[in-house]
């Protein structure tokens, strides 16, 4: 049995390669550890002027599987399944990963099988009942009885060398060669706007799984720097996030991740002690309402204030990310945004434009949110992607009534002036990379 893991083009991104497509590799190292015969299928450097022209190249395989972690790539891998069984009829197609997560019905239309929640053992398990003869349509495993704190270091081999590290990664901060990795997996929380939080917990790497998997980076691929893709590269807990700094700092290596603001004074020092260079905190808005509204009133003006000010105390640079278009934004949030960060002075921003991922709270209650269309075609839902940058795409595929629980709405033009002020702003002060 042939299998490939196909990673589809990241259309969305500048330069695709900066990073690892992490979670194709670790689902084939799970089947390569079984004993299958499986690689990697990438097509985020076909350079082919088409799709089809791209699928035309991919060699016949008897099982291709998909990871559709961002929904921005599902119309994409869907077409590229519904190619490949054109091309080999006997093929069989599965997908996982969040998208598959939220619209496991509409995926089915697409796939011979779906892995809902974790993948470790399902698309060994969609082989071996392919081969009996009683392949289901749905595969359910459960993140409760799948966990992350030993689970297999994913084998980088299956890349290239230069796919696994790079010195983009940490350009602000030298020639560090630099790679990603996760050491936790979900987030405990619900923002009304995110679908990244499955599971709903936080399943973190033990201290020795991490410490082995930062000896595996050194030893193979010379890695000094890594960038931890967590949800949350702080936990909330105290008691685990000691032990997880504490890992990395035996380690010997420097890193930056994204974390939630309310990491206290203790915890950012010792990020500091471990190696921490930048933290990317996605504060999304600076105003307090519109923070209540999107269920995120955990944090506020006030904590994020303290937390840059502890950043800034033991030299960890901060990046505060932003969404604009969010529900309950009045017409001076760009102002408002631009004084709040002028006050506090991070050293970079990122902003991006609201999507109403499906899946997501807001998605499922549009009129709760005021929403009163929200445009199906995935490819345009990548959120957190798009930058508004010269080169890439346009998101918000959705509109507001233009009277909502809050008031008057923005329009979608009108989100977008203020997305491009807060950029530029941002661009004049040095904040952008
Ligand atoms: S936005 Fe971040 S903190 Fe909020 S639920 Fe999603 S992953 Fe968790």
């Amino acid at each position: 049995m042939k299998i490939s893991f196909v990673i589809p083009s990241w259309h969305y991104w500048i330069d695709p390669l900066k990073h690892q497509p992490y979670w194709e590799v670790y689902y084939a190292t799970h089947l390569k550890e079984a004993g299958f015969d499986v690689d990697l299928y990438d097509m985020r450097e076909t350079g082919a002027e088409s799709l089809a022209v791209a699928v035309g190249d991919i060699p016949k395989k008897d099982f291709y599987f998909y990871w559709i972690f961002k929904t921005g790539d599902a119309a994409e891998v869907y077409s590229i399944a519904q190619l490949l069984k054109k091309k080999y009829p006997d093929s069989i197609h599965a997908a996982g990963g969040t998208h598959v997560d939220m619209c496991p019905e509409e995926c089915e239309d697409f796939f011979d099988a779906i892995v809902v929640e974790p993948g470790e053992n399902a698309f060994g398990q969609i082989i071996k009942d392919k081969c009996k003869n009683i392949l289901q349509k749905r595969y359910s495993p459960s993140y409760k009885t799948t966990q992350f704190k030993n689970t297999l270091v994913p084998d980088r081999s299956l890349l290239p060398y230069e796919k696994v590290v790079n010195n983009k990664i940490f350009s602000q901060y030298g020639d560090i060669p630099g790679t990603l990795t996760y050491f936790s997996r979900g987030c405990v929380y619900r923002c009304a706007y995110c679908v990244y939080n499955v599971p709903n917990e936080l399943q973190v790497r033990t201290p020795q799984a991490i410490k082995e998997e930062i000896k595996y980076f050194k030893d193979n691929y010379g890695v000094k720097g890594i960038l931890i893709k967590d949800e949350i590269a702080i936990h909330p807990n105290k008691k685990i996030s000691t032990q997880t700094l504490n890992a990395i700092k035996e380690s010997g290596v420097v890193w930056r991740g994204q974390t939630i603001s309310i990491a206290s004074r203790e915890q950012l020092k010792l990020a500091k002690e471990s190696g921490c260079l930048e933290l990317s905190v996605g504060i999304e808005t600076v105003d307090n309402d519109v923070m209540k509204l999107i269920d995120k009133s955990w944090q506020s003006q006030k904590k994020i204030e303290e937390f840059i000010k502890n950043c800034k105390e033991f030299d960890i640079k901060v990046k505060i990310c932003l969404i604009l278009g969010l529900p309950g934004e009045k017409k001076d949030i760009a102002q408002k945004t631009i004084e709040f960060l002028d006050n506090i002075k991070p050293d970079f921003i990122s902003v991006s434009g609201f999507c109403p991922l499906p899946g997501s709270t807001i998605y499922r209650n549009p009129e709760k949110y005021g929403i009163s269309y929200i445009d199906k075609g995935w490819d345009k839902h990548s959120h957190l992607l798009y930058r508004f940058s010269d080169e890439e795409e346009v998101g918000l595929p959705f509109e507001y009534k233009e009277e909502t629980p809050w008031g008057k709405s923005l329009s979608r033009k009108e989100i977008k002036e203020a997305i491009i002020q807060v950029q530029t702003w941002g661009r004049e002060q040095g904040m952008l990379y």
